[in-house]
């Protein structure tokens, strides 16, 4: 099929998603099928050490709807999708997880709703099934704190799963940032948005790939991306705890000159271990903009393919 006829693509990230991915493969198709436009099923394989890639092949061979990309090791989440966008080649570009908690019948009314013009249309999630509780409050908290902190409008419970317009998605790919927060760059390009509202369902099989390290560690990404509060949060740390000392060694000297009185051993100790911590956690802070602005400096590649089929 000549590529240039592709009305919509639809982008899974997979990573050890074995269990899953015959399952979301049918039920995307089926979708797919009712919409009767042309379209491709673009697998982006993240590294995965079970049988993934195995299953993709497969699926492939039999149905040559089905693109596979698949990368030489686990490059995350926020890459695979950006890679399943760079080589997407339809006028609505659809990212789903493979998991199914993203129900794959609400691309049909993101699709209407991009009929009727709209560029971005994201997936609000109404409601979680079978997440931990932990999971719901930290998520419902990471939106809302991100959404105060953030120079940019970023919707609140709306997650990668979205379909954007080829214009949207040509301009995402003209963003070289290596610590991708996608759904955040997608609202700092602005475009005309709107949401659907769904709910997210229990995951097919299978488990979590966003242990809770890698979740601190994607809120960090989307925080120091789109904020420099905690910088300037850090500023003002330094200049309370300043002040203050100033005052508090005021008021000792004053003491120790008119009654002789002077701190003892625990108070300065408790004291200077404060301090210290402020100090580091201060740093800490500088640390994690630091460590970005050199990955940003080193220039790599974003991705690495070691297997590509059907571009
Ligand atoms: N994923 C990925 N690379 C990773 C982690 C996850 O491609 O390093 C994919 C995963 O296969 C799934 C999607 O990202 O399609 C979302 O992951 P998951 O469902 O495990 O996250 P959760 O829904 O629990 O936040
Ligand atoms: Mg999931």
């Amino acid at each position: 099929m000549d590529n240039r006829e592709i009305l919509y693509s639809v982008i899974v990230p997979l990573y050890n998603e074995e269990s899953v991915i015959q399952e979301t493969y049918s039920r995307l198709k089926r979708v797919m099928e009712t919409t009767r436009g042309s379209y491709e099923l673009i697998f982006v394989n993240d590294g995965s050490r079970d049988r993934t890639l195995d299953l993709a092949r497969t699926i492939r061979s039999r149905d040559n709807r089905v693109k596979l990309l698949s990368f030489s090791r686990n490059f995350g989440h926020q890459v695979a999708i950006t890679a399943g966008m760079d080589y997407s080649s339809g006028k609505a570009v659809v990212v789903i997880d493979a998991d199914l908690q993203d129900p794959p019948e609400v691309i049909l009314k993101m699709i209407e709703k991009w009929k009727q013009g709209y560029d971005v249309v994201y997936g609000r999630r109404l409601a979680r099934r079978g997440e931990t509780c932990f999971k719901k409050i930290t998520a419902k908290l990471f939106y809302r704190i991100l959404k105060n902190m953030a120079d940019v409008d970023l919707p609140v419970d709306a997650g990668d799963f979205r379909l954007i317009d080829r214009r949207v998605c040509d301009a995402l790919k003209s963003i070289p940032e290596r610590n991708r927060y996608v759904r955040g760059l997608i609202g700092w390009l602005g475009f005309k948005q709107t949401g659907v509202d769904f709910i997210r369902e229990k995951r097919f099989a299978g488990e979590t790939k966003y242990p809770t390290q890698k979740m601190i560690r994607f809120a960090a990404d989307a925080v120091a991306s789109f904020s420099y509060k905690p910088l300037s949060m850090a500023t003002y740390v330094g200049a309370i705890v300043a002040v203050s000392s100033l005052a508090y060694l005021i008021l000792l000297l004053w003491e120790k000159l008119f009654s002789g009185a002077a701190p003892g051993w625990t108070l300065i100790v408790a004291l200077s271990l404060l301090l210290n911590g402020l100090m580091f956690i201060c740093l800490g802070i500088i640390g994690e903009y630091v460590g970005r602005i050199y990955d940003e400096a080193k220039g790599r590649p974003l991705y690495i393919i070691s297997e590509k089929d059907g571009f």
